[in-house]
């Protein structure tokens, strides 16, 4: 027995990194799993290799979340679940950033996840789950990526917000909130091949080293596990929430 047997998922931002891991796991656990992104030759290899159905779909055009929806219905019935994992990160402080820049980010991370719940929500079973991805700069401050950060504060209050509103129809909503992930958003050099992958892993590996309490960079293998927990009846008392999963980082400092 799986524990998502019967229930069909839509991910996205599901080619690569942490959305990869998801819609890997929550395959394996039994759920007929639709992967949107914008990468397609990457994400309809994954699709195919684990058994699922891959859709073009950039998350900030809301004819295209429709057409998703549609798709997606009309290959497995129904829809139980959503996780909008979509993302980017523009490095920058705020009085440099172009306006361009944060509307860019916005689109995606902000807007992404309002249309997702705007299309999707409506199109849910009773019962279905929405999980949306924000940050731990979603909680707190960090200098450099306040765009970022502005788009994950927002996510929580749509996390919560449609948690409220979709409660009557026993849908459940709830945000988790990654402190640094080994994925091609946190180490871009991954996607360089000419990258020194080797001095980048181990300088990193130095600086989580000090950050972190844990001590580490956490996998997207154990960001997908939270999701998993939050798409599941494993958590069917839970909604409105945001999920730290960080390591400690967001516990404090230490000064010892
Ligand atoms: P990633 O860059 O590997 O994955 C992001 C995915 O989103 C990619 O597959 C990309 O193609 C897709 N995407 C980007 N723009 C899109 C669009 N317009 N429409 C559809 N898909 C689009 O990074 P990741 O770490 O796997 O990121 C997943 C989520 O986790 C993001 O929301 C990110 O903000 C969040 N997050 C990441 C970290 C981290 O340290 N890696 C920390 C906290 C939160």
């Amino acid at each position: 027995m799986g524990k998502l047997d019967g229930r069909v998922v839509l991910v996205t931002g599901a080619a690569r990194g942490q959305g990869e891991q998801e819609a890997r796991l929550f395959r394996a656990e039994g759920a007929e799993v639709v992967l949107a992104d914008v990468l397609d030759e990457q994400g309809e290899a994954l699709a195919e290799e684990i058994g699922a159905l891959y859709l073009s779909l950039d998350v900030g055009d809301e004819e295209q979340w429709r057409a998703a929806v549609g798709a997606a219905k009309r290959a497995y019935g129904h829809l139980d679940g959503l996780v909008n994992n979509a993302g980017i990160l523009r490095f920058n402080s705020l009085v440099d950033t172009p306006l361009d820049e944060f509307m860019q980010v916005l689109r995606v991370n902000q807007v992404g996840c309002f249309l997702g719940i705007k299309t999707v929500g409506p199109e849910l079973e009773d019962g279905g789950t929405i999980v949306n991805t924000a940050s731990y700069t979603g909680l707190t401050g960090m200098a450099g990526v306040g765009t970022y950060a502005a788009t994950k504060h927002a996510v929580l209050g749509l996390t919560r917000v449609a948690a409220l509103e979709l409660a009557p129809r026993g849908i459940r909503v709830n945000a988790m909130c990654p402190g640094a992930i080994d994925t091609a958003m946190s180490n871009p050099s991954l996607l360089d091949p000419d990258a020194d992958q080797e001095g980048t892993a181990k300088a990193l590996d130095g600086l989580y080293r000090k950050l972190v309490p844990l001590g580490r960079i956490g996998r997207p293998e154990e960001v997908a596990r939270l999701a998993l927990f939050l798409t599941s009846e494993d958590s069917s008392y839970v909604t409105g929430q945001p999920f730290v999963i960080d390591g400690g980082w967001l516990a404090g400092v230490s000064v010892i």
